[in-house]
């Protein structure tokens, strides 16, 4: 990024280029499976220029997604892999899957990423739904003050209020929050549960994923039940 003709350092140097740190947006989730309101997100995300970089990590088992068993974690992958494969800024993680065992914690997958990235800027990417959560997430109060975000918003999902984030994080931590909140971007009414829902009605949820998850899900008769 060349440096703004005004700043103090460009009038030392007019030659000078000062290089920003690559914002790396970490994207994780269940993807079960990934749908094109993920990939819509992110690709959002990269051209209004709040991150250059997404990297999509499903996760093993998420804490706060219990109750429902999640699908294979090679098949969800492998479904990132594929449908991530025409977006050049876009990468994936399997992190959390190579976990031996246990829940992912978002906490300490984003402080291994910091050391396997030091020249990139982390940006956790999280739906506003997520937001709503957070307080009951792994070290939620170490999360939010050691980590920078951007949060997408998300149809049917209000924001919380500054005050209901300063009660659980902080008044700080919450002006933190509450900036990482993205009001400009567009909504993308999909949800992974929209697309079970169909797959157990015996529809192709070609309205919902790319063709190759939608072939992926058929070949493999996954989300049948
Ligand atoms: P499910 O329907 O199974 O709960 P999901 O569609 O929410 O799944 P996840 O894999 O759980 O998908 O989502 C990963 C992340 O992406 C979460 O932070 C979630 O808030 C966000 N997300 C998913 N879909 C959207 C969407 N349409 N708009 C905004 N954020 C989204």
């Amino acid at each position: 990024l060349a440096a703004a003709s005004s700043s103090p350092s460009s009038r030392r140097s007019p030659d000078l280029v000062v290089a920003r740190a690559p914002r790396l947006a970490v994207f994780g989730g269940s993807f079960d499976p990934i749908h094109n309101g993920h990939l819509a997100l992110g690709k959002a995300v990269v051209d209004a220029g709040y991150a250059d970089e997404v990297l999509f990590v499903p996760a093993r088992r998420p804490p706060h997604k219990q109750g429902r068993s999640l699908t294979d974690g090679n098949h969800r992958l492998e479904m990132v892999r594929q449908a991530i494969e025409p977006y050049p800024p876009f990468s994936v993680s399997d992190i959390e899957l190579e976990r031996s065992e246990g829940f992912s914690y978002t906490f300490d997958t984003l402080s291994v990423l910091r050391q396997v990235f030091p020249e990139h800027d982390l940006l956790f990417l999280m739906g506003m739904d997520s937001l709503r959560d957070l307080h009951g997430w792994h070290r939620a109060g170490e999360l939010v003050q050691h980590f920078a975000f951007i949060v997408y918003p998300r149809p049917g999902v209000a924001c919380p209020s500054l005050a209901e984030l300063s009660d659980r994080f902080g008044a700080r931590n919450a002006r933190k929050l509450m900036a990482a909140v993205k009001a400009d971007l567009p909504l993308f009414d999909y949800s992974a549960t929209a697309v079970r829902q169909a797959c157990a009605q015996g529809l192709a949820p070609t309205r919902f994923c790319p063709e190759v998850v939608c072939r992926y899900i058929e070949t493999h008769r996954l989300y049948r039940s």
